[in-house]
């Protein structure tokens, strides 16, 4: 086994981060190299031959392969603790991807409610087209899970933390729920990544990621990634490299750059994280917080079994309705007004108008999004920064 590619079993998650997946061509370079090039040539046309036949191991079109995208996989695997990953163009692809290349149609989804918004509409308006059903059940709800499982249920997704309001699911507990029934449980782990948490570890057969948020971690690239057991992951590369969702060398090689940091980053936002949520609890103005590194958050305990830390995303509700939200919103100066997260730069969200805006007012109720929640995505700014803004927009109401 190559020790320069295949580092899992051997060292921590900090040294995989900056060594893992390397492999240097004729020219011995220390950082990876990117290979921007579409196509590879062959020394013969019996090469040609044997390499789109598969019997010869070895790059042919980048839509398949390219070394650069292969780096950044081996290198998101080992930090997962993944046998394998196949890099796709977005978190969405990753989703599609794993979905169209393990499931037929009249089979069937079990999926945590509060998803990621492209998530919900790809289950719920374009797969319910192919044939595909999902059925959603409250995130914190083992019980539910199980229960919505049928003979036909091929997979069972979440998202852990969920967004906005940080539910935790126990990934350890479905797991278990999964095997037993024959289902593959998917975690969706873009919120904590594997600096702060490990699914597969824990039992999950696959995680799926938008490397647009922690991975790259500084906002400059969309893409994604499934990462799990070989199997699984040849299925869904067979499907990648004939439908086209592939990662471009160039995206993968910044991933590559920003997995480095990834520990050190998630480290350092979650730590702020903390501090602002503590601080925001005791805020006048605030009539509550949703952080699963609070003791008040009622999956605490869960939260500090299964993740590092209570990770980078803070909500809270402030006193009064959608009109106090965004005044809080317009009066920040330095928090940026964008839906996006994981960031260096710190971004603030009014969920209700924005990315849940689409929900009818009951059922975004029911859900627990009320107008006055707003949603902190905590990037490297110092917490007196970014304390002393969000104090300024807090005064406003
Ligand atoms: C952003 C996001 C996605 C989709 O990723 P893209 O890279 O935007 O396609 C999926 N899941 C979660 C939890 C996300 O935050």
């Amino acid at each position: 086994m190559d020790p320069r590619t295949n580092m899992q079993q051997d060292y921590d998650l900090d040294t995989l981060a900056v060594r893992a997946g390397t492999a240097r061509s004729q020219f011995n370079e220390h950082s990876e190299a990117l290979y921007l090039t579409s196509s590879f040539v062959f020394e013969s046309a019996a090469q040609a031959a044997a390499r789109f036949s598969g019997e010869e191991e070895g790059n042919v079109y980048s839509r398949f392969t390219n070394p650069t995208v292969t780096a950044m996989q081996q290198r998101l695997a080992a930090l997962e603790g993944g046998e394998a990953c196949v890099a796709t163009s977005s978190g969405m692809s990753a989703i599609m991807a794993t979905v169209m290349a393990l499931m037929s149609a009249g089979e069937h989804i079990v999926a945590s409610r509060g998803l990621f918004g492209a998530t919900q509409q790809l289950f719920t308006n374009i797969l319910s087209r192919f044939g595909i059903r999902t059925d959603f059940v409250p995130a914190t709800d083992l019980a539910a899970y199980e229960a919505a499982i049928r003979p036909e249920t091929r997979l069972i997704f979440v998202e852990t933390p969920s967004n906005p309001l940080t539910e935790l699911v126990d990934i350890a507990a479905l797991a278990q729920i999964a095997r037993r029934r024959g289902v593959r449980l998917v975690v969706d782990n873009c919120f904590c990544t594997p600096a702060l948490q490990r699914p597969l570890s824990m039992g999950a057969d696959l995680v799926v990621h938008s490397a647009t948020k922690y991975l790259d971690g500084q906002g400059r690239i969309i893409g994604g990634a499934v990462v799990g057991a070989k199997p699984e992951l040849e299925e869904i590369f067979r499907f990648l490299r004939t439908a086209g969702p592939s990662l471009s060398p160039f995206n993968a090689w910044v991933i590559l750059k920003g997995l480095e940091t990834l520990r050190i980053r998630m480290q350092a936002q979650s730590a702020t994280a903390l501090e602002l949520a503590r601080w925001l609890e005791g805020h006048g103005r605030v009539a509550r917080v949703h952080y699963p590194g609070l003791p008040s958050h009622p999956q605490h305990a869960l939260a500090m079994r299964q993740q590092a830390s209570g990770g980078a995303i803070v909500s809270f509700e402030v006193r009064g309705g959608r009109e106090d939200a965004w005044r809080v919103v317009d009066n920040c100066r330095l928090l940026s007004i964008t839906a996006n997260l994981g960031d260096t730069k710190t971004t603030i969200t009014h969920p209700a108008s924005t990315t849940h805006g689409r929900i009818s007012p009951e059922a975004r109720e029911a859900a627990g999004i009320r107008e006055g929640l707003l949603r902190v995505a905590v990037g490297l700014e110092s917490f007196n920064d970014l304390r002393d803004d969000l104090a300024q927009g807090l005064s406003q109401i």
